[in-house]
């Protein structure tokens, strides 16, 4: 920091960003300054890059999952710390509106989203910090707390596709870092076999590792055949999609049993539309859960999870890279070479 000055990384337009120099956000009464000690690239963020982001207007700041140190408070709160490690989400909810008044939060009329975790310092506003903040323990990297956002979408998915205890589930995408988490919270779900198909061997080495029961190459195996051997011919109890494609979309329908559940967890392009096959919807009675981001109570499940260690956080974030090399850090998560990067202003 010089002048009131910080290094930060600006979206510019789709495959366009700029390292430079920017203000330090100001920040009101009820708001924090944090400094950035470490941000992780996400899907969403590589999406971005490639393609924009309908809710974006550049040039912006970007970047969500974050951790770092409370540098600044506002007259307005107490209780607080100068130097406290800590970790926020990035959104917060009105609580007032009709969606939240039904514990709908995640799909509030007013939901306030912040950005701008690839900088030296983040403006975190009051109502993200009454609502999704939390103090980050001694043992706890910044990285791993940063996971607190996604864990929390994966959570609030499952939390709608109700895991039973013995459940068998199958993780199409499951390499991913948002997969490698489903698997593991489908586990403590009291899932019985964790299936995990990926395309990528390296990444179904750590979905193993990570207590996949079963992993599954669909480049040489066939998901459907291997499934329905697994279970007496049935399919799969619940199958969680996760991979962010139409293709997956459409396997996870065929990979489910009779009167299973399918969770569609990755976003699709917009306008994109899928053809189902309604007699198998119907007779079969299939039930199909859209998710979208998350609540401030599934966030606070997930910091339990980190902070517990019940999810393993540190097998996600497989490379470390300084903020002036973001670039880098999004296109070795877009081809697979890392599965999320730490990255360190
Ligand atoms: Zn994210
Ligand atoms: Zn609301």
């Amino acid at each position: 920091m010089q002048n009131g000055k910080m290094k930060a990384m600006l979206f510019l337009a789709p495959g366009k960003l700029e390292y430079r120099e920017v203000k330090i956000p100001e920040i009101g009464a009820s708001d924090i300054l944090v400094k950035v000690r470490t941000a992780l690239t996400c899907g969403t963020d590589v999406k971005t890059f490639k393609r924009g982001h309908p809710k974006y207007n550049p040039p912006t700041l970007f970047g969500h999952e974050f951790g770092g140190d409370v540098f600044a408070i506002g007259s307005g709160i107490r209780g607080l710390q100068i130097g406290t490690r800590v970790v926020a989400g990035n959104t917060a909810p009105c609580n007032t509106c009709y969606y939240c008044k039904h514990g709908q939060q995640n799909l509030c009329e007013d939901l306030m989203v912040n950005l701008g975790a690839f900088a030296e310092f983040i403006r975190v506003p009051g109502r993200i910090v009454e609502q999704n903040l939390f103090t980050i323990p001694a043992d706890l990297d910044y990285g791993e707390a940063a996971l607190v956002e996604p864990l929390g979408c994966v959570i609030h998915g499952q939390d709608l596709v109700k895991i039973e205890l013995g459940d068998s589930v199958a993780v199409v995408g499951a390499g991913g870092p948002i997969g490698l988490m489903h698997l593991q919270v489908a586990r403590h779900n009291g899932a019985g076999q964790v299936i995990a198909i990926d395309i990528n061997d390296a990444r179904l080495e750590v979905a193993h590792h990570l207590g996949a029961t079963r992993t599954i190459n669909s480049t040489r195996e066939d998901p459907k055949a291997v499934i329905r051997e697994m279970t007496a011919g049935r399919g799969a109890d619940v199958v969680i999609e996760s991979a962010g494609a139409l293709a997956a979309w459409q396997l996870a329908l065929d990979l489910v049993r009779k009167g299973g559940r399918v969770l569609w967890f990755g976003g699709l392009p917009a306008g994109m539309r899928i053809e189902l096959d309604t007699t198998h919807i119907h007779y079969d009675e299939i039930s199909i859960f859209g998710v979208y981001h998350l609540t401030p109570l599934s966030a606070f499940k997930a910091f339990e999870l980190l902070r517990t260690r019940i999810v393993d956080a540190q097998a996600l974030i497989t490379a470390e890279l300084p903020l002036a090399r973001l670039e880098e850090a999004l296109e070795m998560m877009g081809d697979g070479r890392a599965i999320k990067v730490a990255i360190v202003p």
